[in-house]
């Protein structure tokens, strides 16, 4: 079989359909880059967050705690005062009286402080989790910024990559029919990236469907623009391909 002018343009069709697909594959990669850097952001945002929320439950418990001090204290305040009541006095019944308020008070200092021990205790458990937080919240920091870094140049060799692909672009398509190439064009999007395609056992290798007896005989002679008439994909045959029931 002579190799026709059609030939031609079906090698360069598969080389610019080859660029494309590839062109299309670092465009999808430059499009998840800006959802990968805001992710990284929120994951850090909440590391951070969360960190903040610990330390005002340890603040609130810090809180807590200093109020039972000043209790204790002004309880403490009191008993002073009953004391010197009971120095002052002169009548044994308003000294007895005293001394049980004493007592009493004393019974409520020992009780704050009871609770105050607990709260130290909650505390102590809470410094673990502090730590734990902030040792998070900075791994999360030091991770977005070499996330971010590393999604940079990734972008920018993308970029670089699709710029090479696009300037290389306009010299292959000059070469090609320019009907057959707006038929390439049209269906591009169509057909994701798969608009000309190989025979496969007498079917069009895109849509699976039996091909019709004239398209083979174009696509063998490679002399005419040969087409599915399903699924209209341009078809090509090299010499690899299975023909043995592709004509009857
Ligand atoms: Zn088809």
């Amino acid at each position: 079989m002579m190799p026709g002018p059609m030939n031609e343009d079906i090698r360069q069709l598969l080389v610019l359909q080859d660029r494309d697909a590839k062109a299309s594959r670092l465009e999808a990669e430059l499009e998840s880059i800006d959802p990968e850097r805001e992710k990284t952001g929120r994951d850090s945002l909440q590391a951070q967050q969360l960190l903040e929320q610990v330390k005002q439950d340890h603040m609130q418990l810090e809180v807590r705690r200093k109020d039972l001090e000043n209790e204790v204290e002004s309880r403490k305040e009191q008993i002073r005062k009953y004391s010197q009541q009971q120095l002052e006095t002169k009548k044994n019944e308003e000294y007895q009286a005293l001394g049980r308020e004493i007592d009493h008070t004393r019974q409520a200092i020992s009780e704050i402080e009871d609770r105050e021990l607990e709260l130290m205790e909650q505390q102590d458990a809470f410094k673990t989790k502090l730590a734990d937080a902030e040792r998070a919240a900075e791994e999360a920091k030091a991770s977005e910024a070499t996330t971010l870094s590393n999604l940079d140049e990734r972008e920018k060799n993308i970029e670089r990559e699709l710029d090479e692909l696009d300037d290389g672009r306009g010299e292959i398509v000059t070469t090609i029919n320019k009907k057959t190439f707006a038929h390439y064009e049209r269906l591009l999007d169509s057909k994701e990236g798969r608009v000309i395609v190989g025979i496969d056992h007498g079917s069009c290798g895109g849509c699976h469907m039996k091909l019709q007896t004239q398209e083979i005989v174009n696509a063998k002679s490679g002399r005419e623009m040969a087409t599915c008439t399903n699924c209209g994909r341009l078809i090509y045959y090299t010499r690899e391909m299975v023909m043995a029931d592709e004509l009857d």
